[in-house]
């Protein structure tokens, strides 16, 4: 079979020759009890890159042994793109939503041999849903692999937003030291009210962070937490996103980007949200509007906007969000750290094995299946696409 695995490009001195720590922790199960990834084995060195081109998920050794062909490339957008004419004849199509490879309906209908599309990672609203239904082409991805290490770089974010860090910084990396610029917008979070859109398993991590720093939690999901847990981390539920907005300092985005959540955050939701509020979306970019956003900010109705999530990515050299005041963005990095590249490598060579010994891939793995929602599909997705406008991608200038 011909597997074609689309990766971000290799770092721009070459691969390291070393890393920061020689190795890292090794996790036994996740919070919930899930089971780690556990491939029959695996060819890299947990801890190294492997989301890059040159990483190739440290699957080319497996896939070759067993008779496949791997193509890896970074060159997925515009017209005349490698992955574009090696699609038409690939089995199966490997993409991460840090470096998305936009599955939109067109693709879909010219990869005449798709039987399945893997996103080494969480989130496939990369993928145009609905045409993998239609066209019978299963849609996986790694449940659980980066949801900590998201739910990580958020806490950070909520502070750096909260606090000012990023101001400060630059006031010191620029030589200066006048301390009532550096405060003149910084605040504490203790006793903030602190409110996540979705409370799956990175919402609901962000809430178990958040809990000692002494603030009120609040939720607003389509699926009502257990009972227990909503007493043991004091939680206010809300029947909706408007009634929890109206109540919170900071919000944190944590659902897919469906039909049902595509441009949740518009300027009419955002009227709706305190003044001066906070907003973190590590969820996808696209659930909060761009020019919605930025306007916020210079009107004050937002006093910051973090996440590390854009529309389309790479984000176009102009992107609004790149420049406008008190943003505290980063490239889509939070779930590729070292240590999650080590799980969805795993999880994505797991997948394959399953795949090619005709063994069940795990429910929770499972978005699309046998031209329906499934899985974490049924639970977390609706019907439909949210590919449209992907094209902007090509406009990303190295
Ligand atoms: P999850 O499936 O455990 O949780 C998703 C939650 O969203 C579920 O509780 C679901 O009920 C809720 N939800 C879905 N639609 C909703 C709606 N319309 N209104 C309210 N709630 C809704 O997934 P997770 O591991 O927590 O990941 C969530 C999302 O975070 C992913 O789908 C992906 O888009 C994003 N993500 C980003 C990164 C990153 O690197 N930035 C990494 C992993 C995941």
């Amino acid at each position: 079979m011909k597997v074609l695995c689309i990766l971000y490009d290799d770092p721009k001195g070459g691969m390291p020759s070393e890393y920061p720590l020689n190795s890292i922790p090794k996790l036994e199960k996740y919070p919930d009890g899930m089971t780690l990834p556990n491939p029959e084995s695996i060819d890299f060195t947990p801890g190294e890159l492997l989301g890059c081109v040159s990483g190739e998920l440290g699957l080319r050794k497996f896939l070759e042994d067993n008779g496949h062909t791997l193509v890896v490339t970074s060159d997925k957008d515009g017209d005349n793109c490698t992955a574009d004419k090696e699609l038409l004849d690939a089995d199966i199509v490997i993409s991460q939503p840090f470096w998305p490879y936009y599955l939109t309906r067109e693709r879909i209908e010219k990869a005449k041999n798709l039987k399945m599309a893997i996103t080494a990672g969480i989130g496939s609203d990369h993928v145009d849903l609905q045409a993998a239904m239609d066209n019978n082409v299963d849609v996986v991805e790694v449940t659980y692999c980066n949801s900590i290490s998201v739910s990580e770089h958020q806490v950070m974010m909520i502070l750096a937003l909260v606090r000012d860090y990023h101001n400060q910084y630059a006031i010191v990396r620029s030589g200066g030291w006048n301390i009532a610029d550096a405060v003149s917008r910084s605040y504490d979070v203790e006793g903030m009210h602190i409110g996540t859109v979705a409370a799956g398993r990175i919402g609901l991590s962000v809430l178990r962070k958040m809990k000692p720093f002494d603030v009120n939690l609040h939720y607003f999901d389509r699926h009502r937490l257990p009972k227990s847990v909503e007493s043991e981390l004091n939680l206010t539920f809300h029947e909706s996103v408007e009634s929890m907005v109206a109540v919170c300092d900071v919000v944190t985005v944590n659902c897919p980007l469906h039909p049902e959540t595509e441009d949740l955050f518009n300027e009419n939701l955002i009227s709706k949200m305190k003044k001066g509020a906070y907003l973190v979306n590590t969820a996808r970019g696209k659930i909060c509007n761009r020019d919605a956003v930025a306007q916020a900010l210079e009107s004050g109705q937002l006093s910051g906007y973090a996440g590390d999530v854009w529309f389309p990515q790479p984000a176009p050299n102009d992107h609004v969000w790149r420049n406008m005041p008190n943003h505290g963005m980063t490239p889509h990095t939070s779930g590729t750290s070292l240590s999650a590249q080590a799980r969805y490598a795993a999880g994505t060579r797991e997948i394959l094995e399953c795949f090619f010994d005709n063994r069940p891939i795990r429910t929770p793995y499972l978005i699309v299946q046998n031209g329906q929602l499934a899985g974490m599909g049924a639970h977390s997705y609706s019907e439909g696409s949210a590919t449209e406008g992907s094209e902007e991608a090509a406009e990303y200038k190295k």
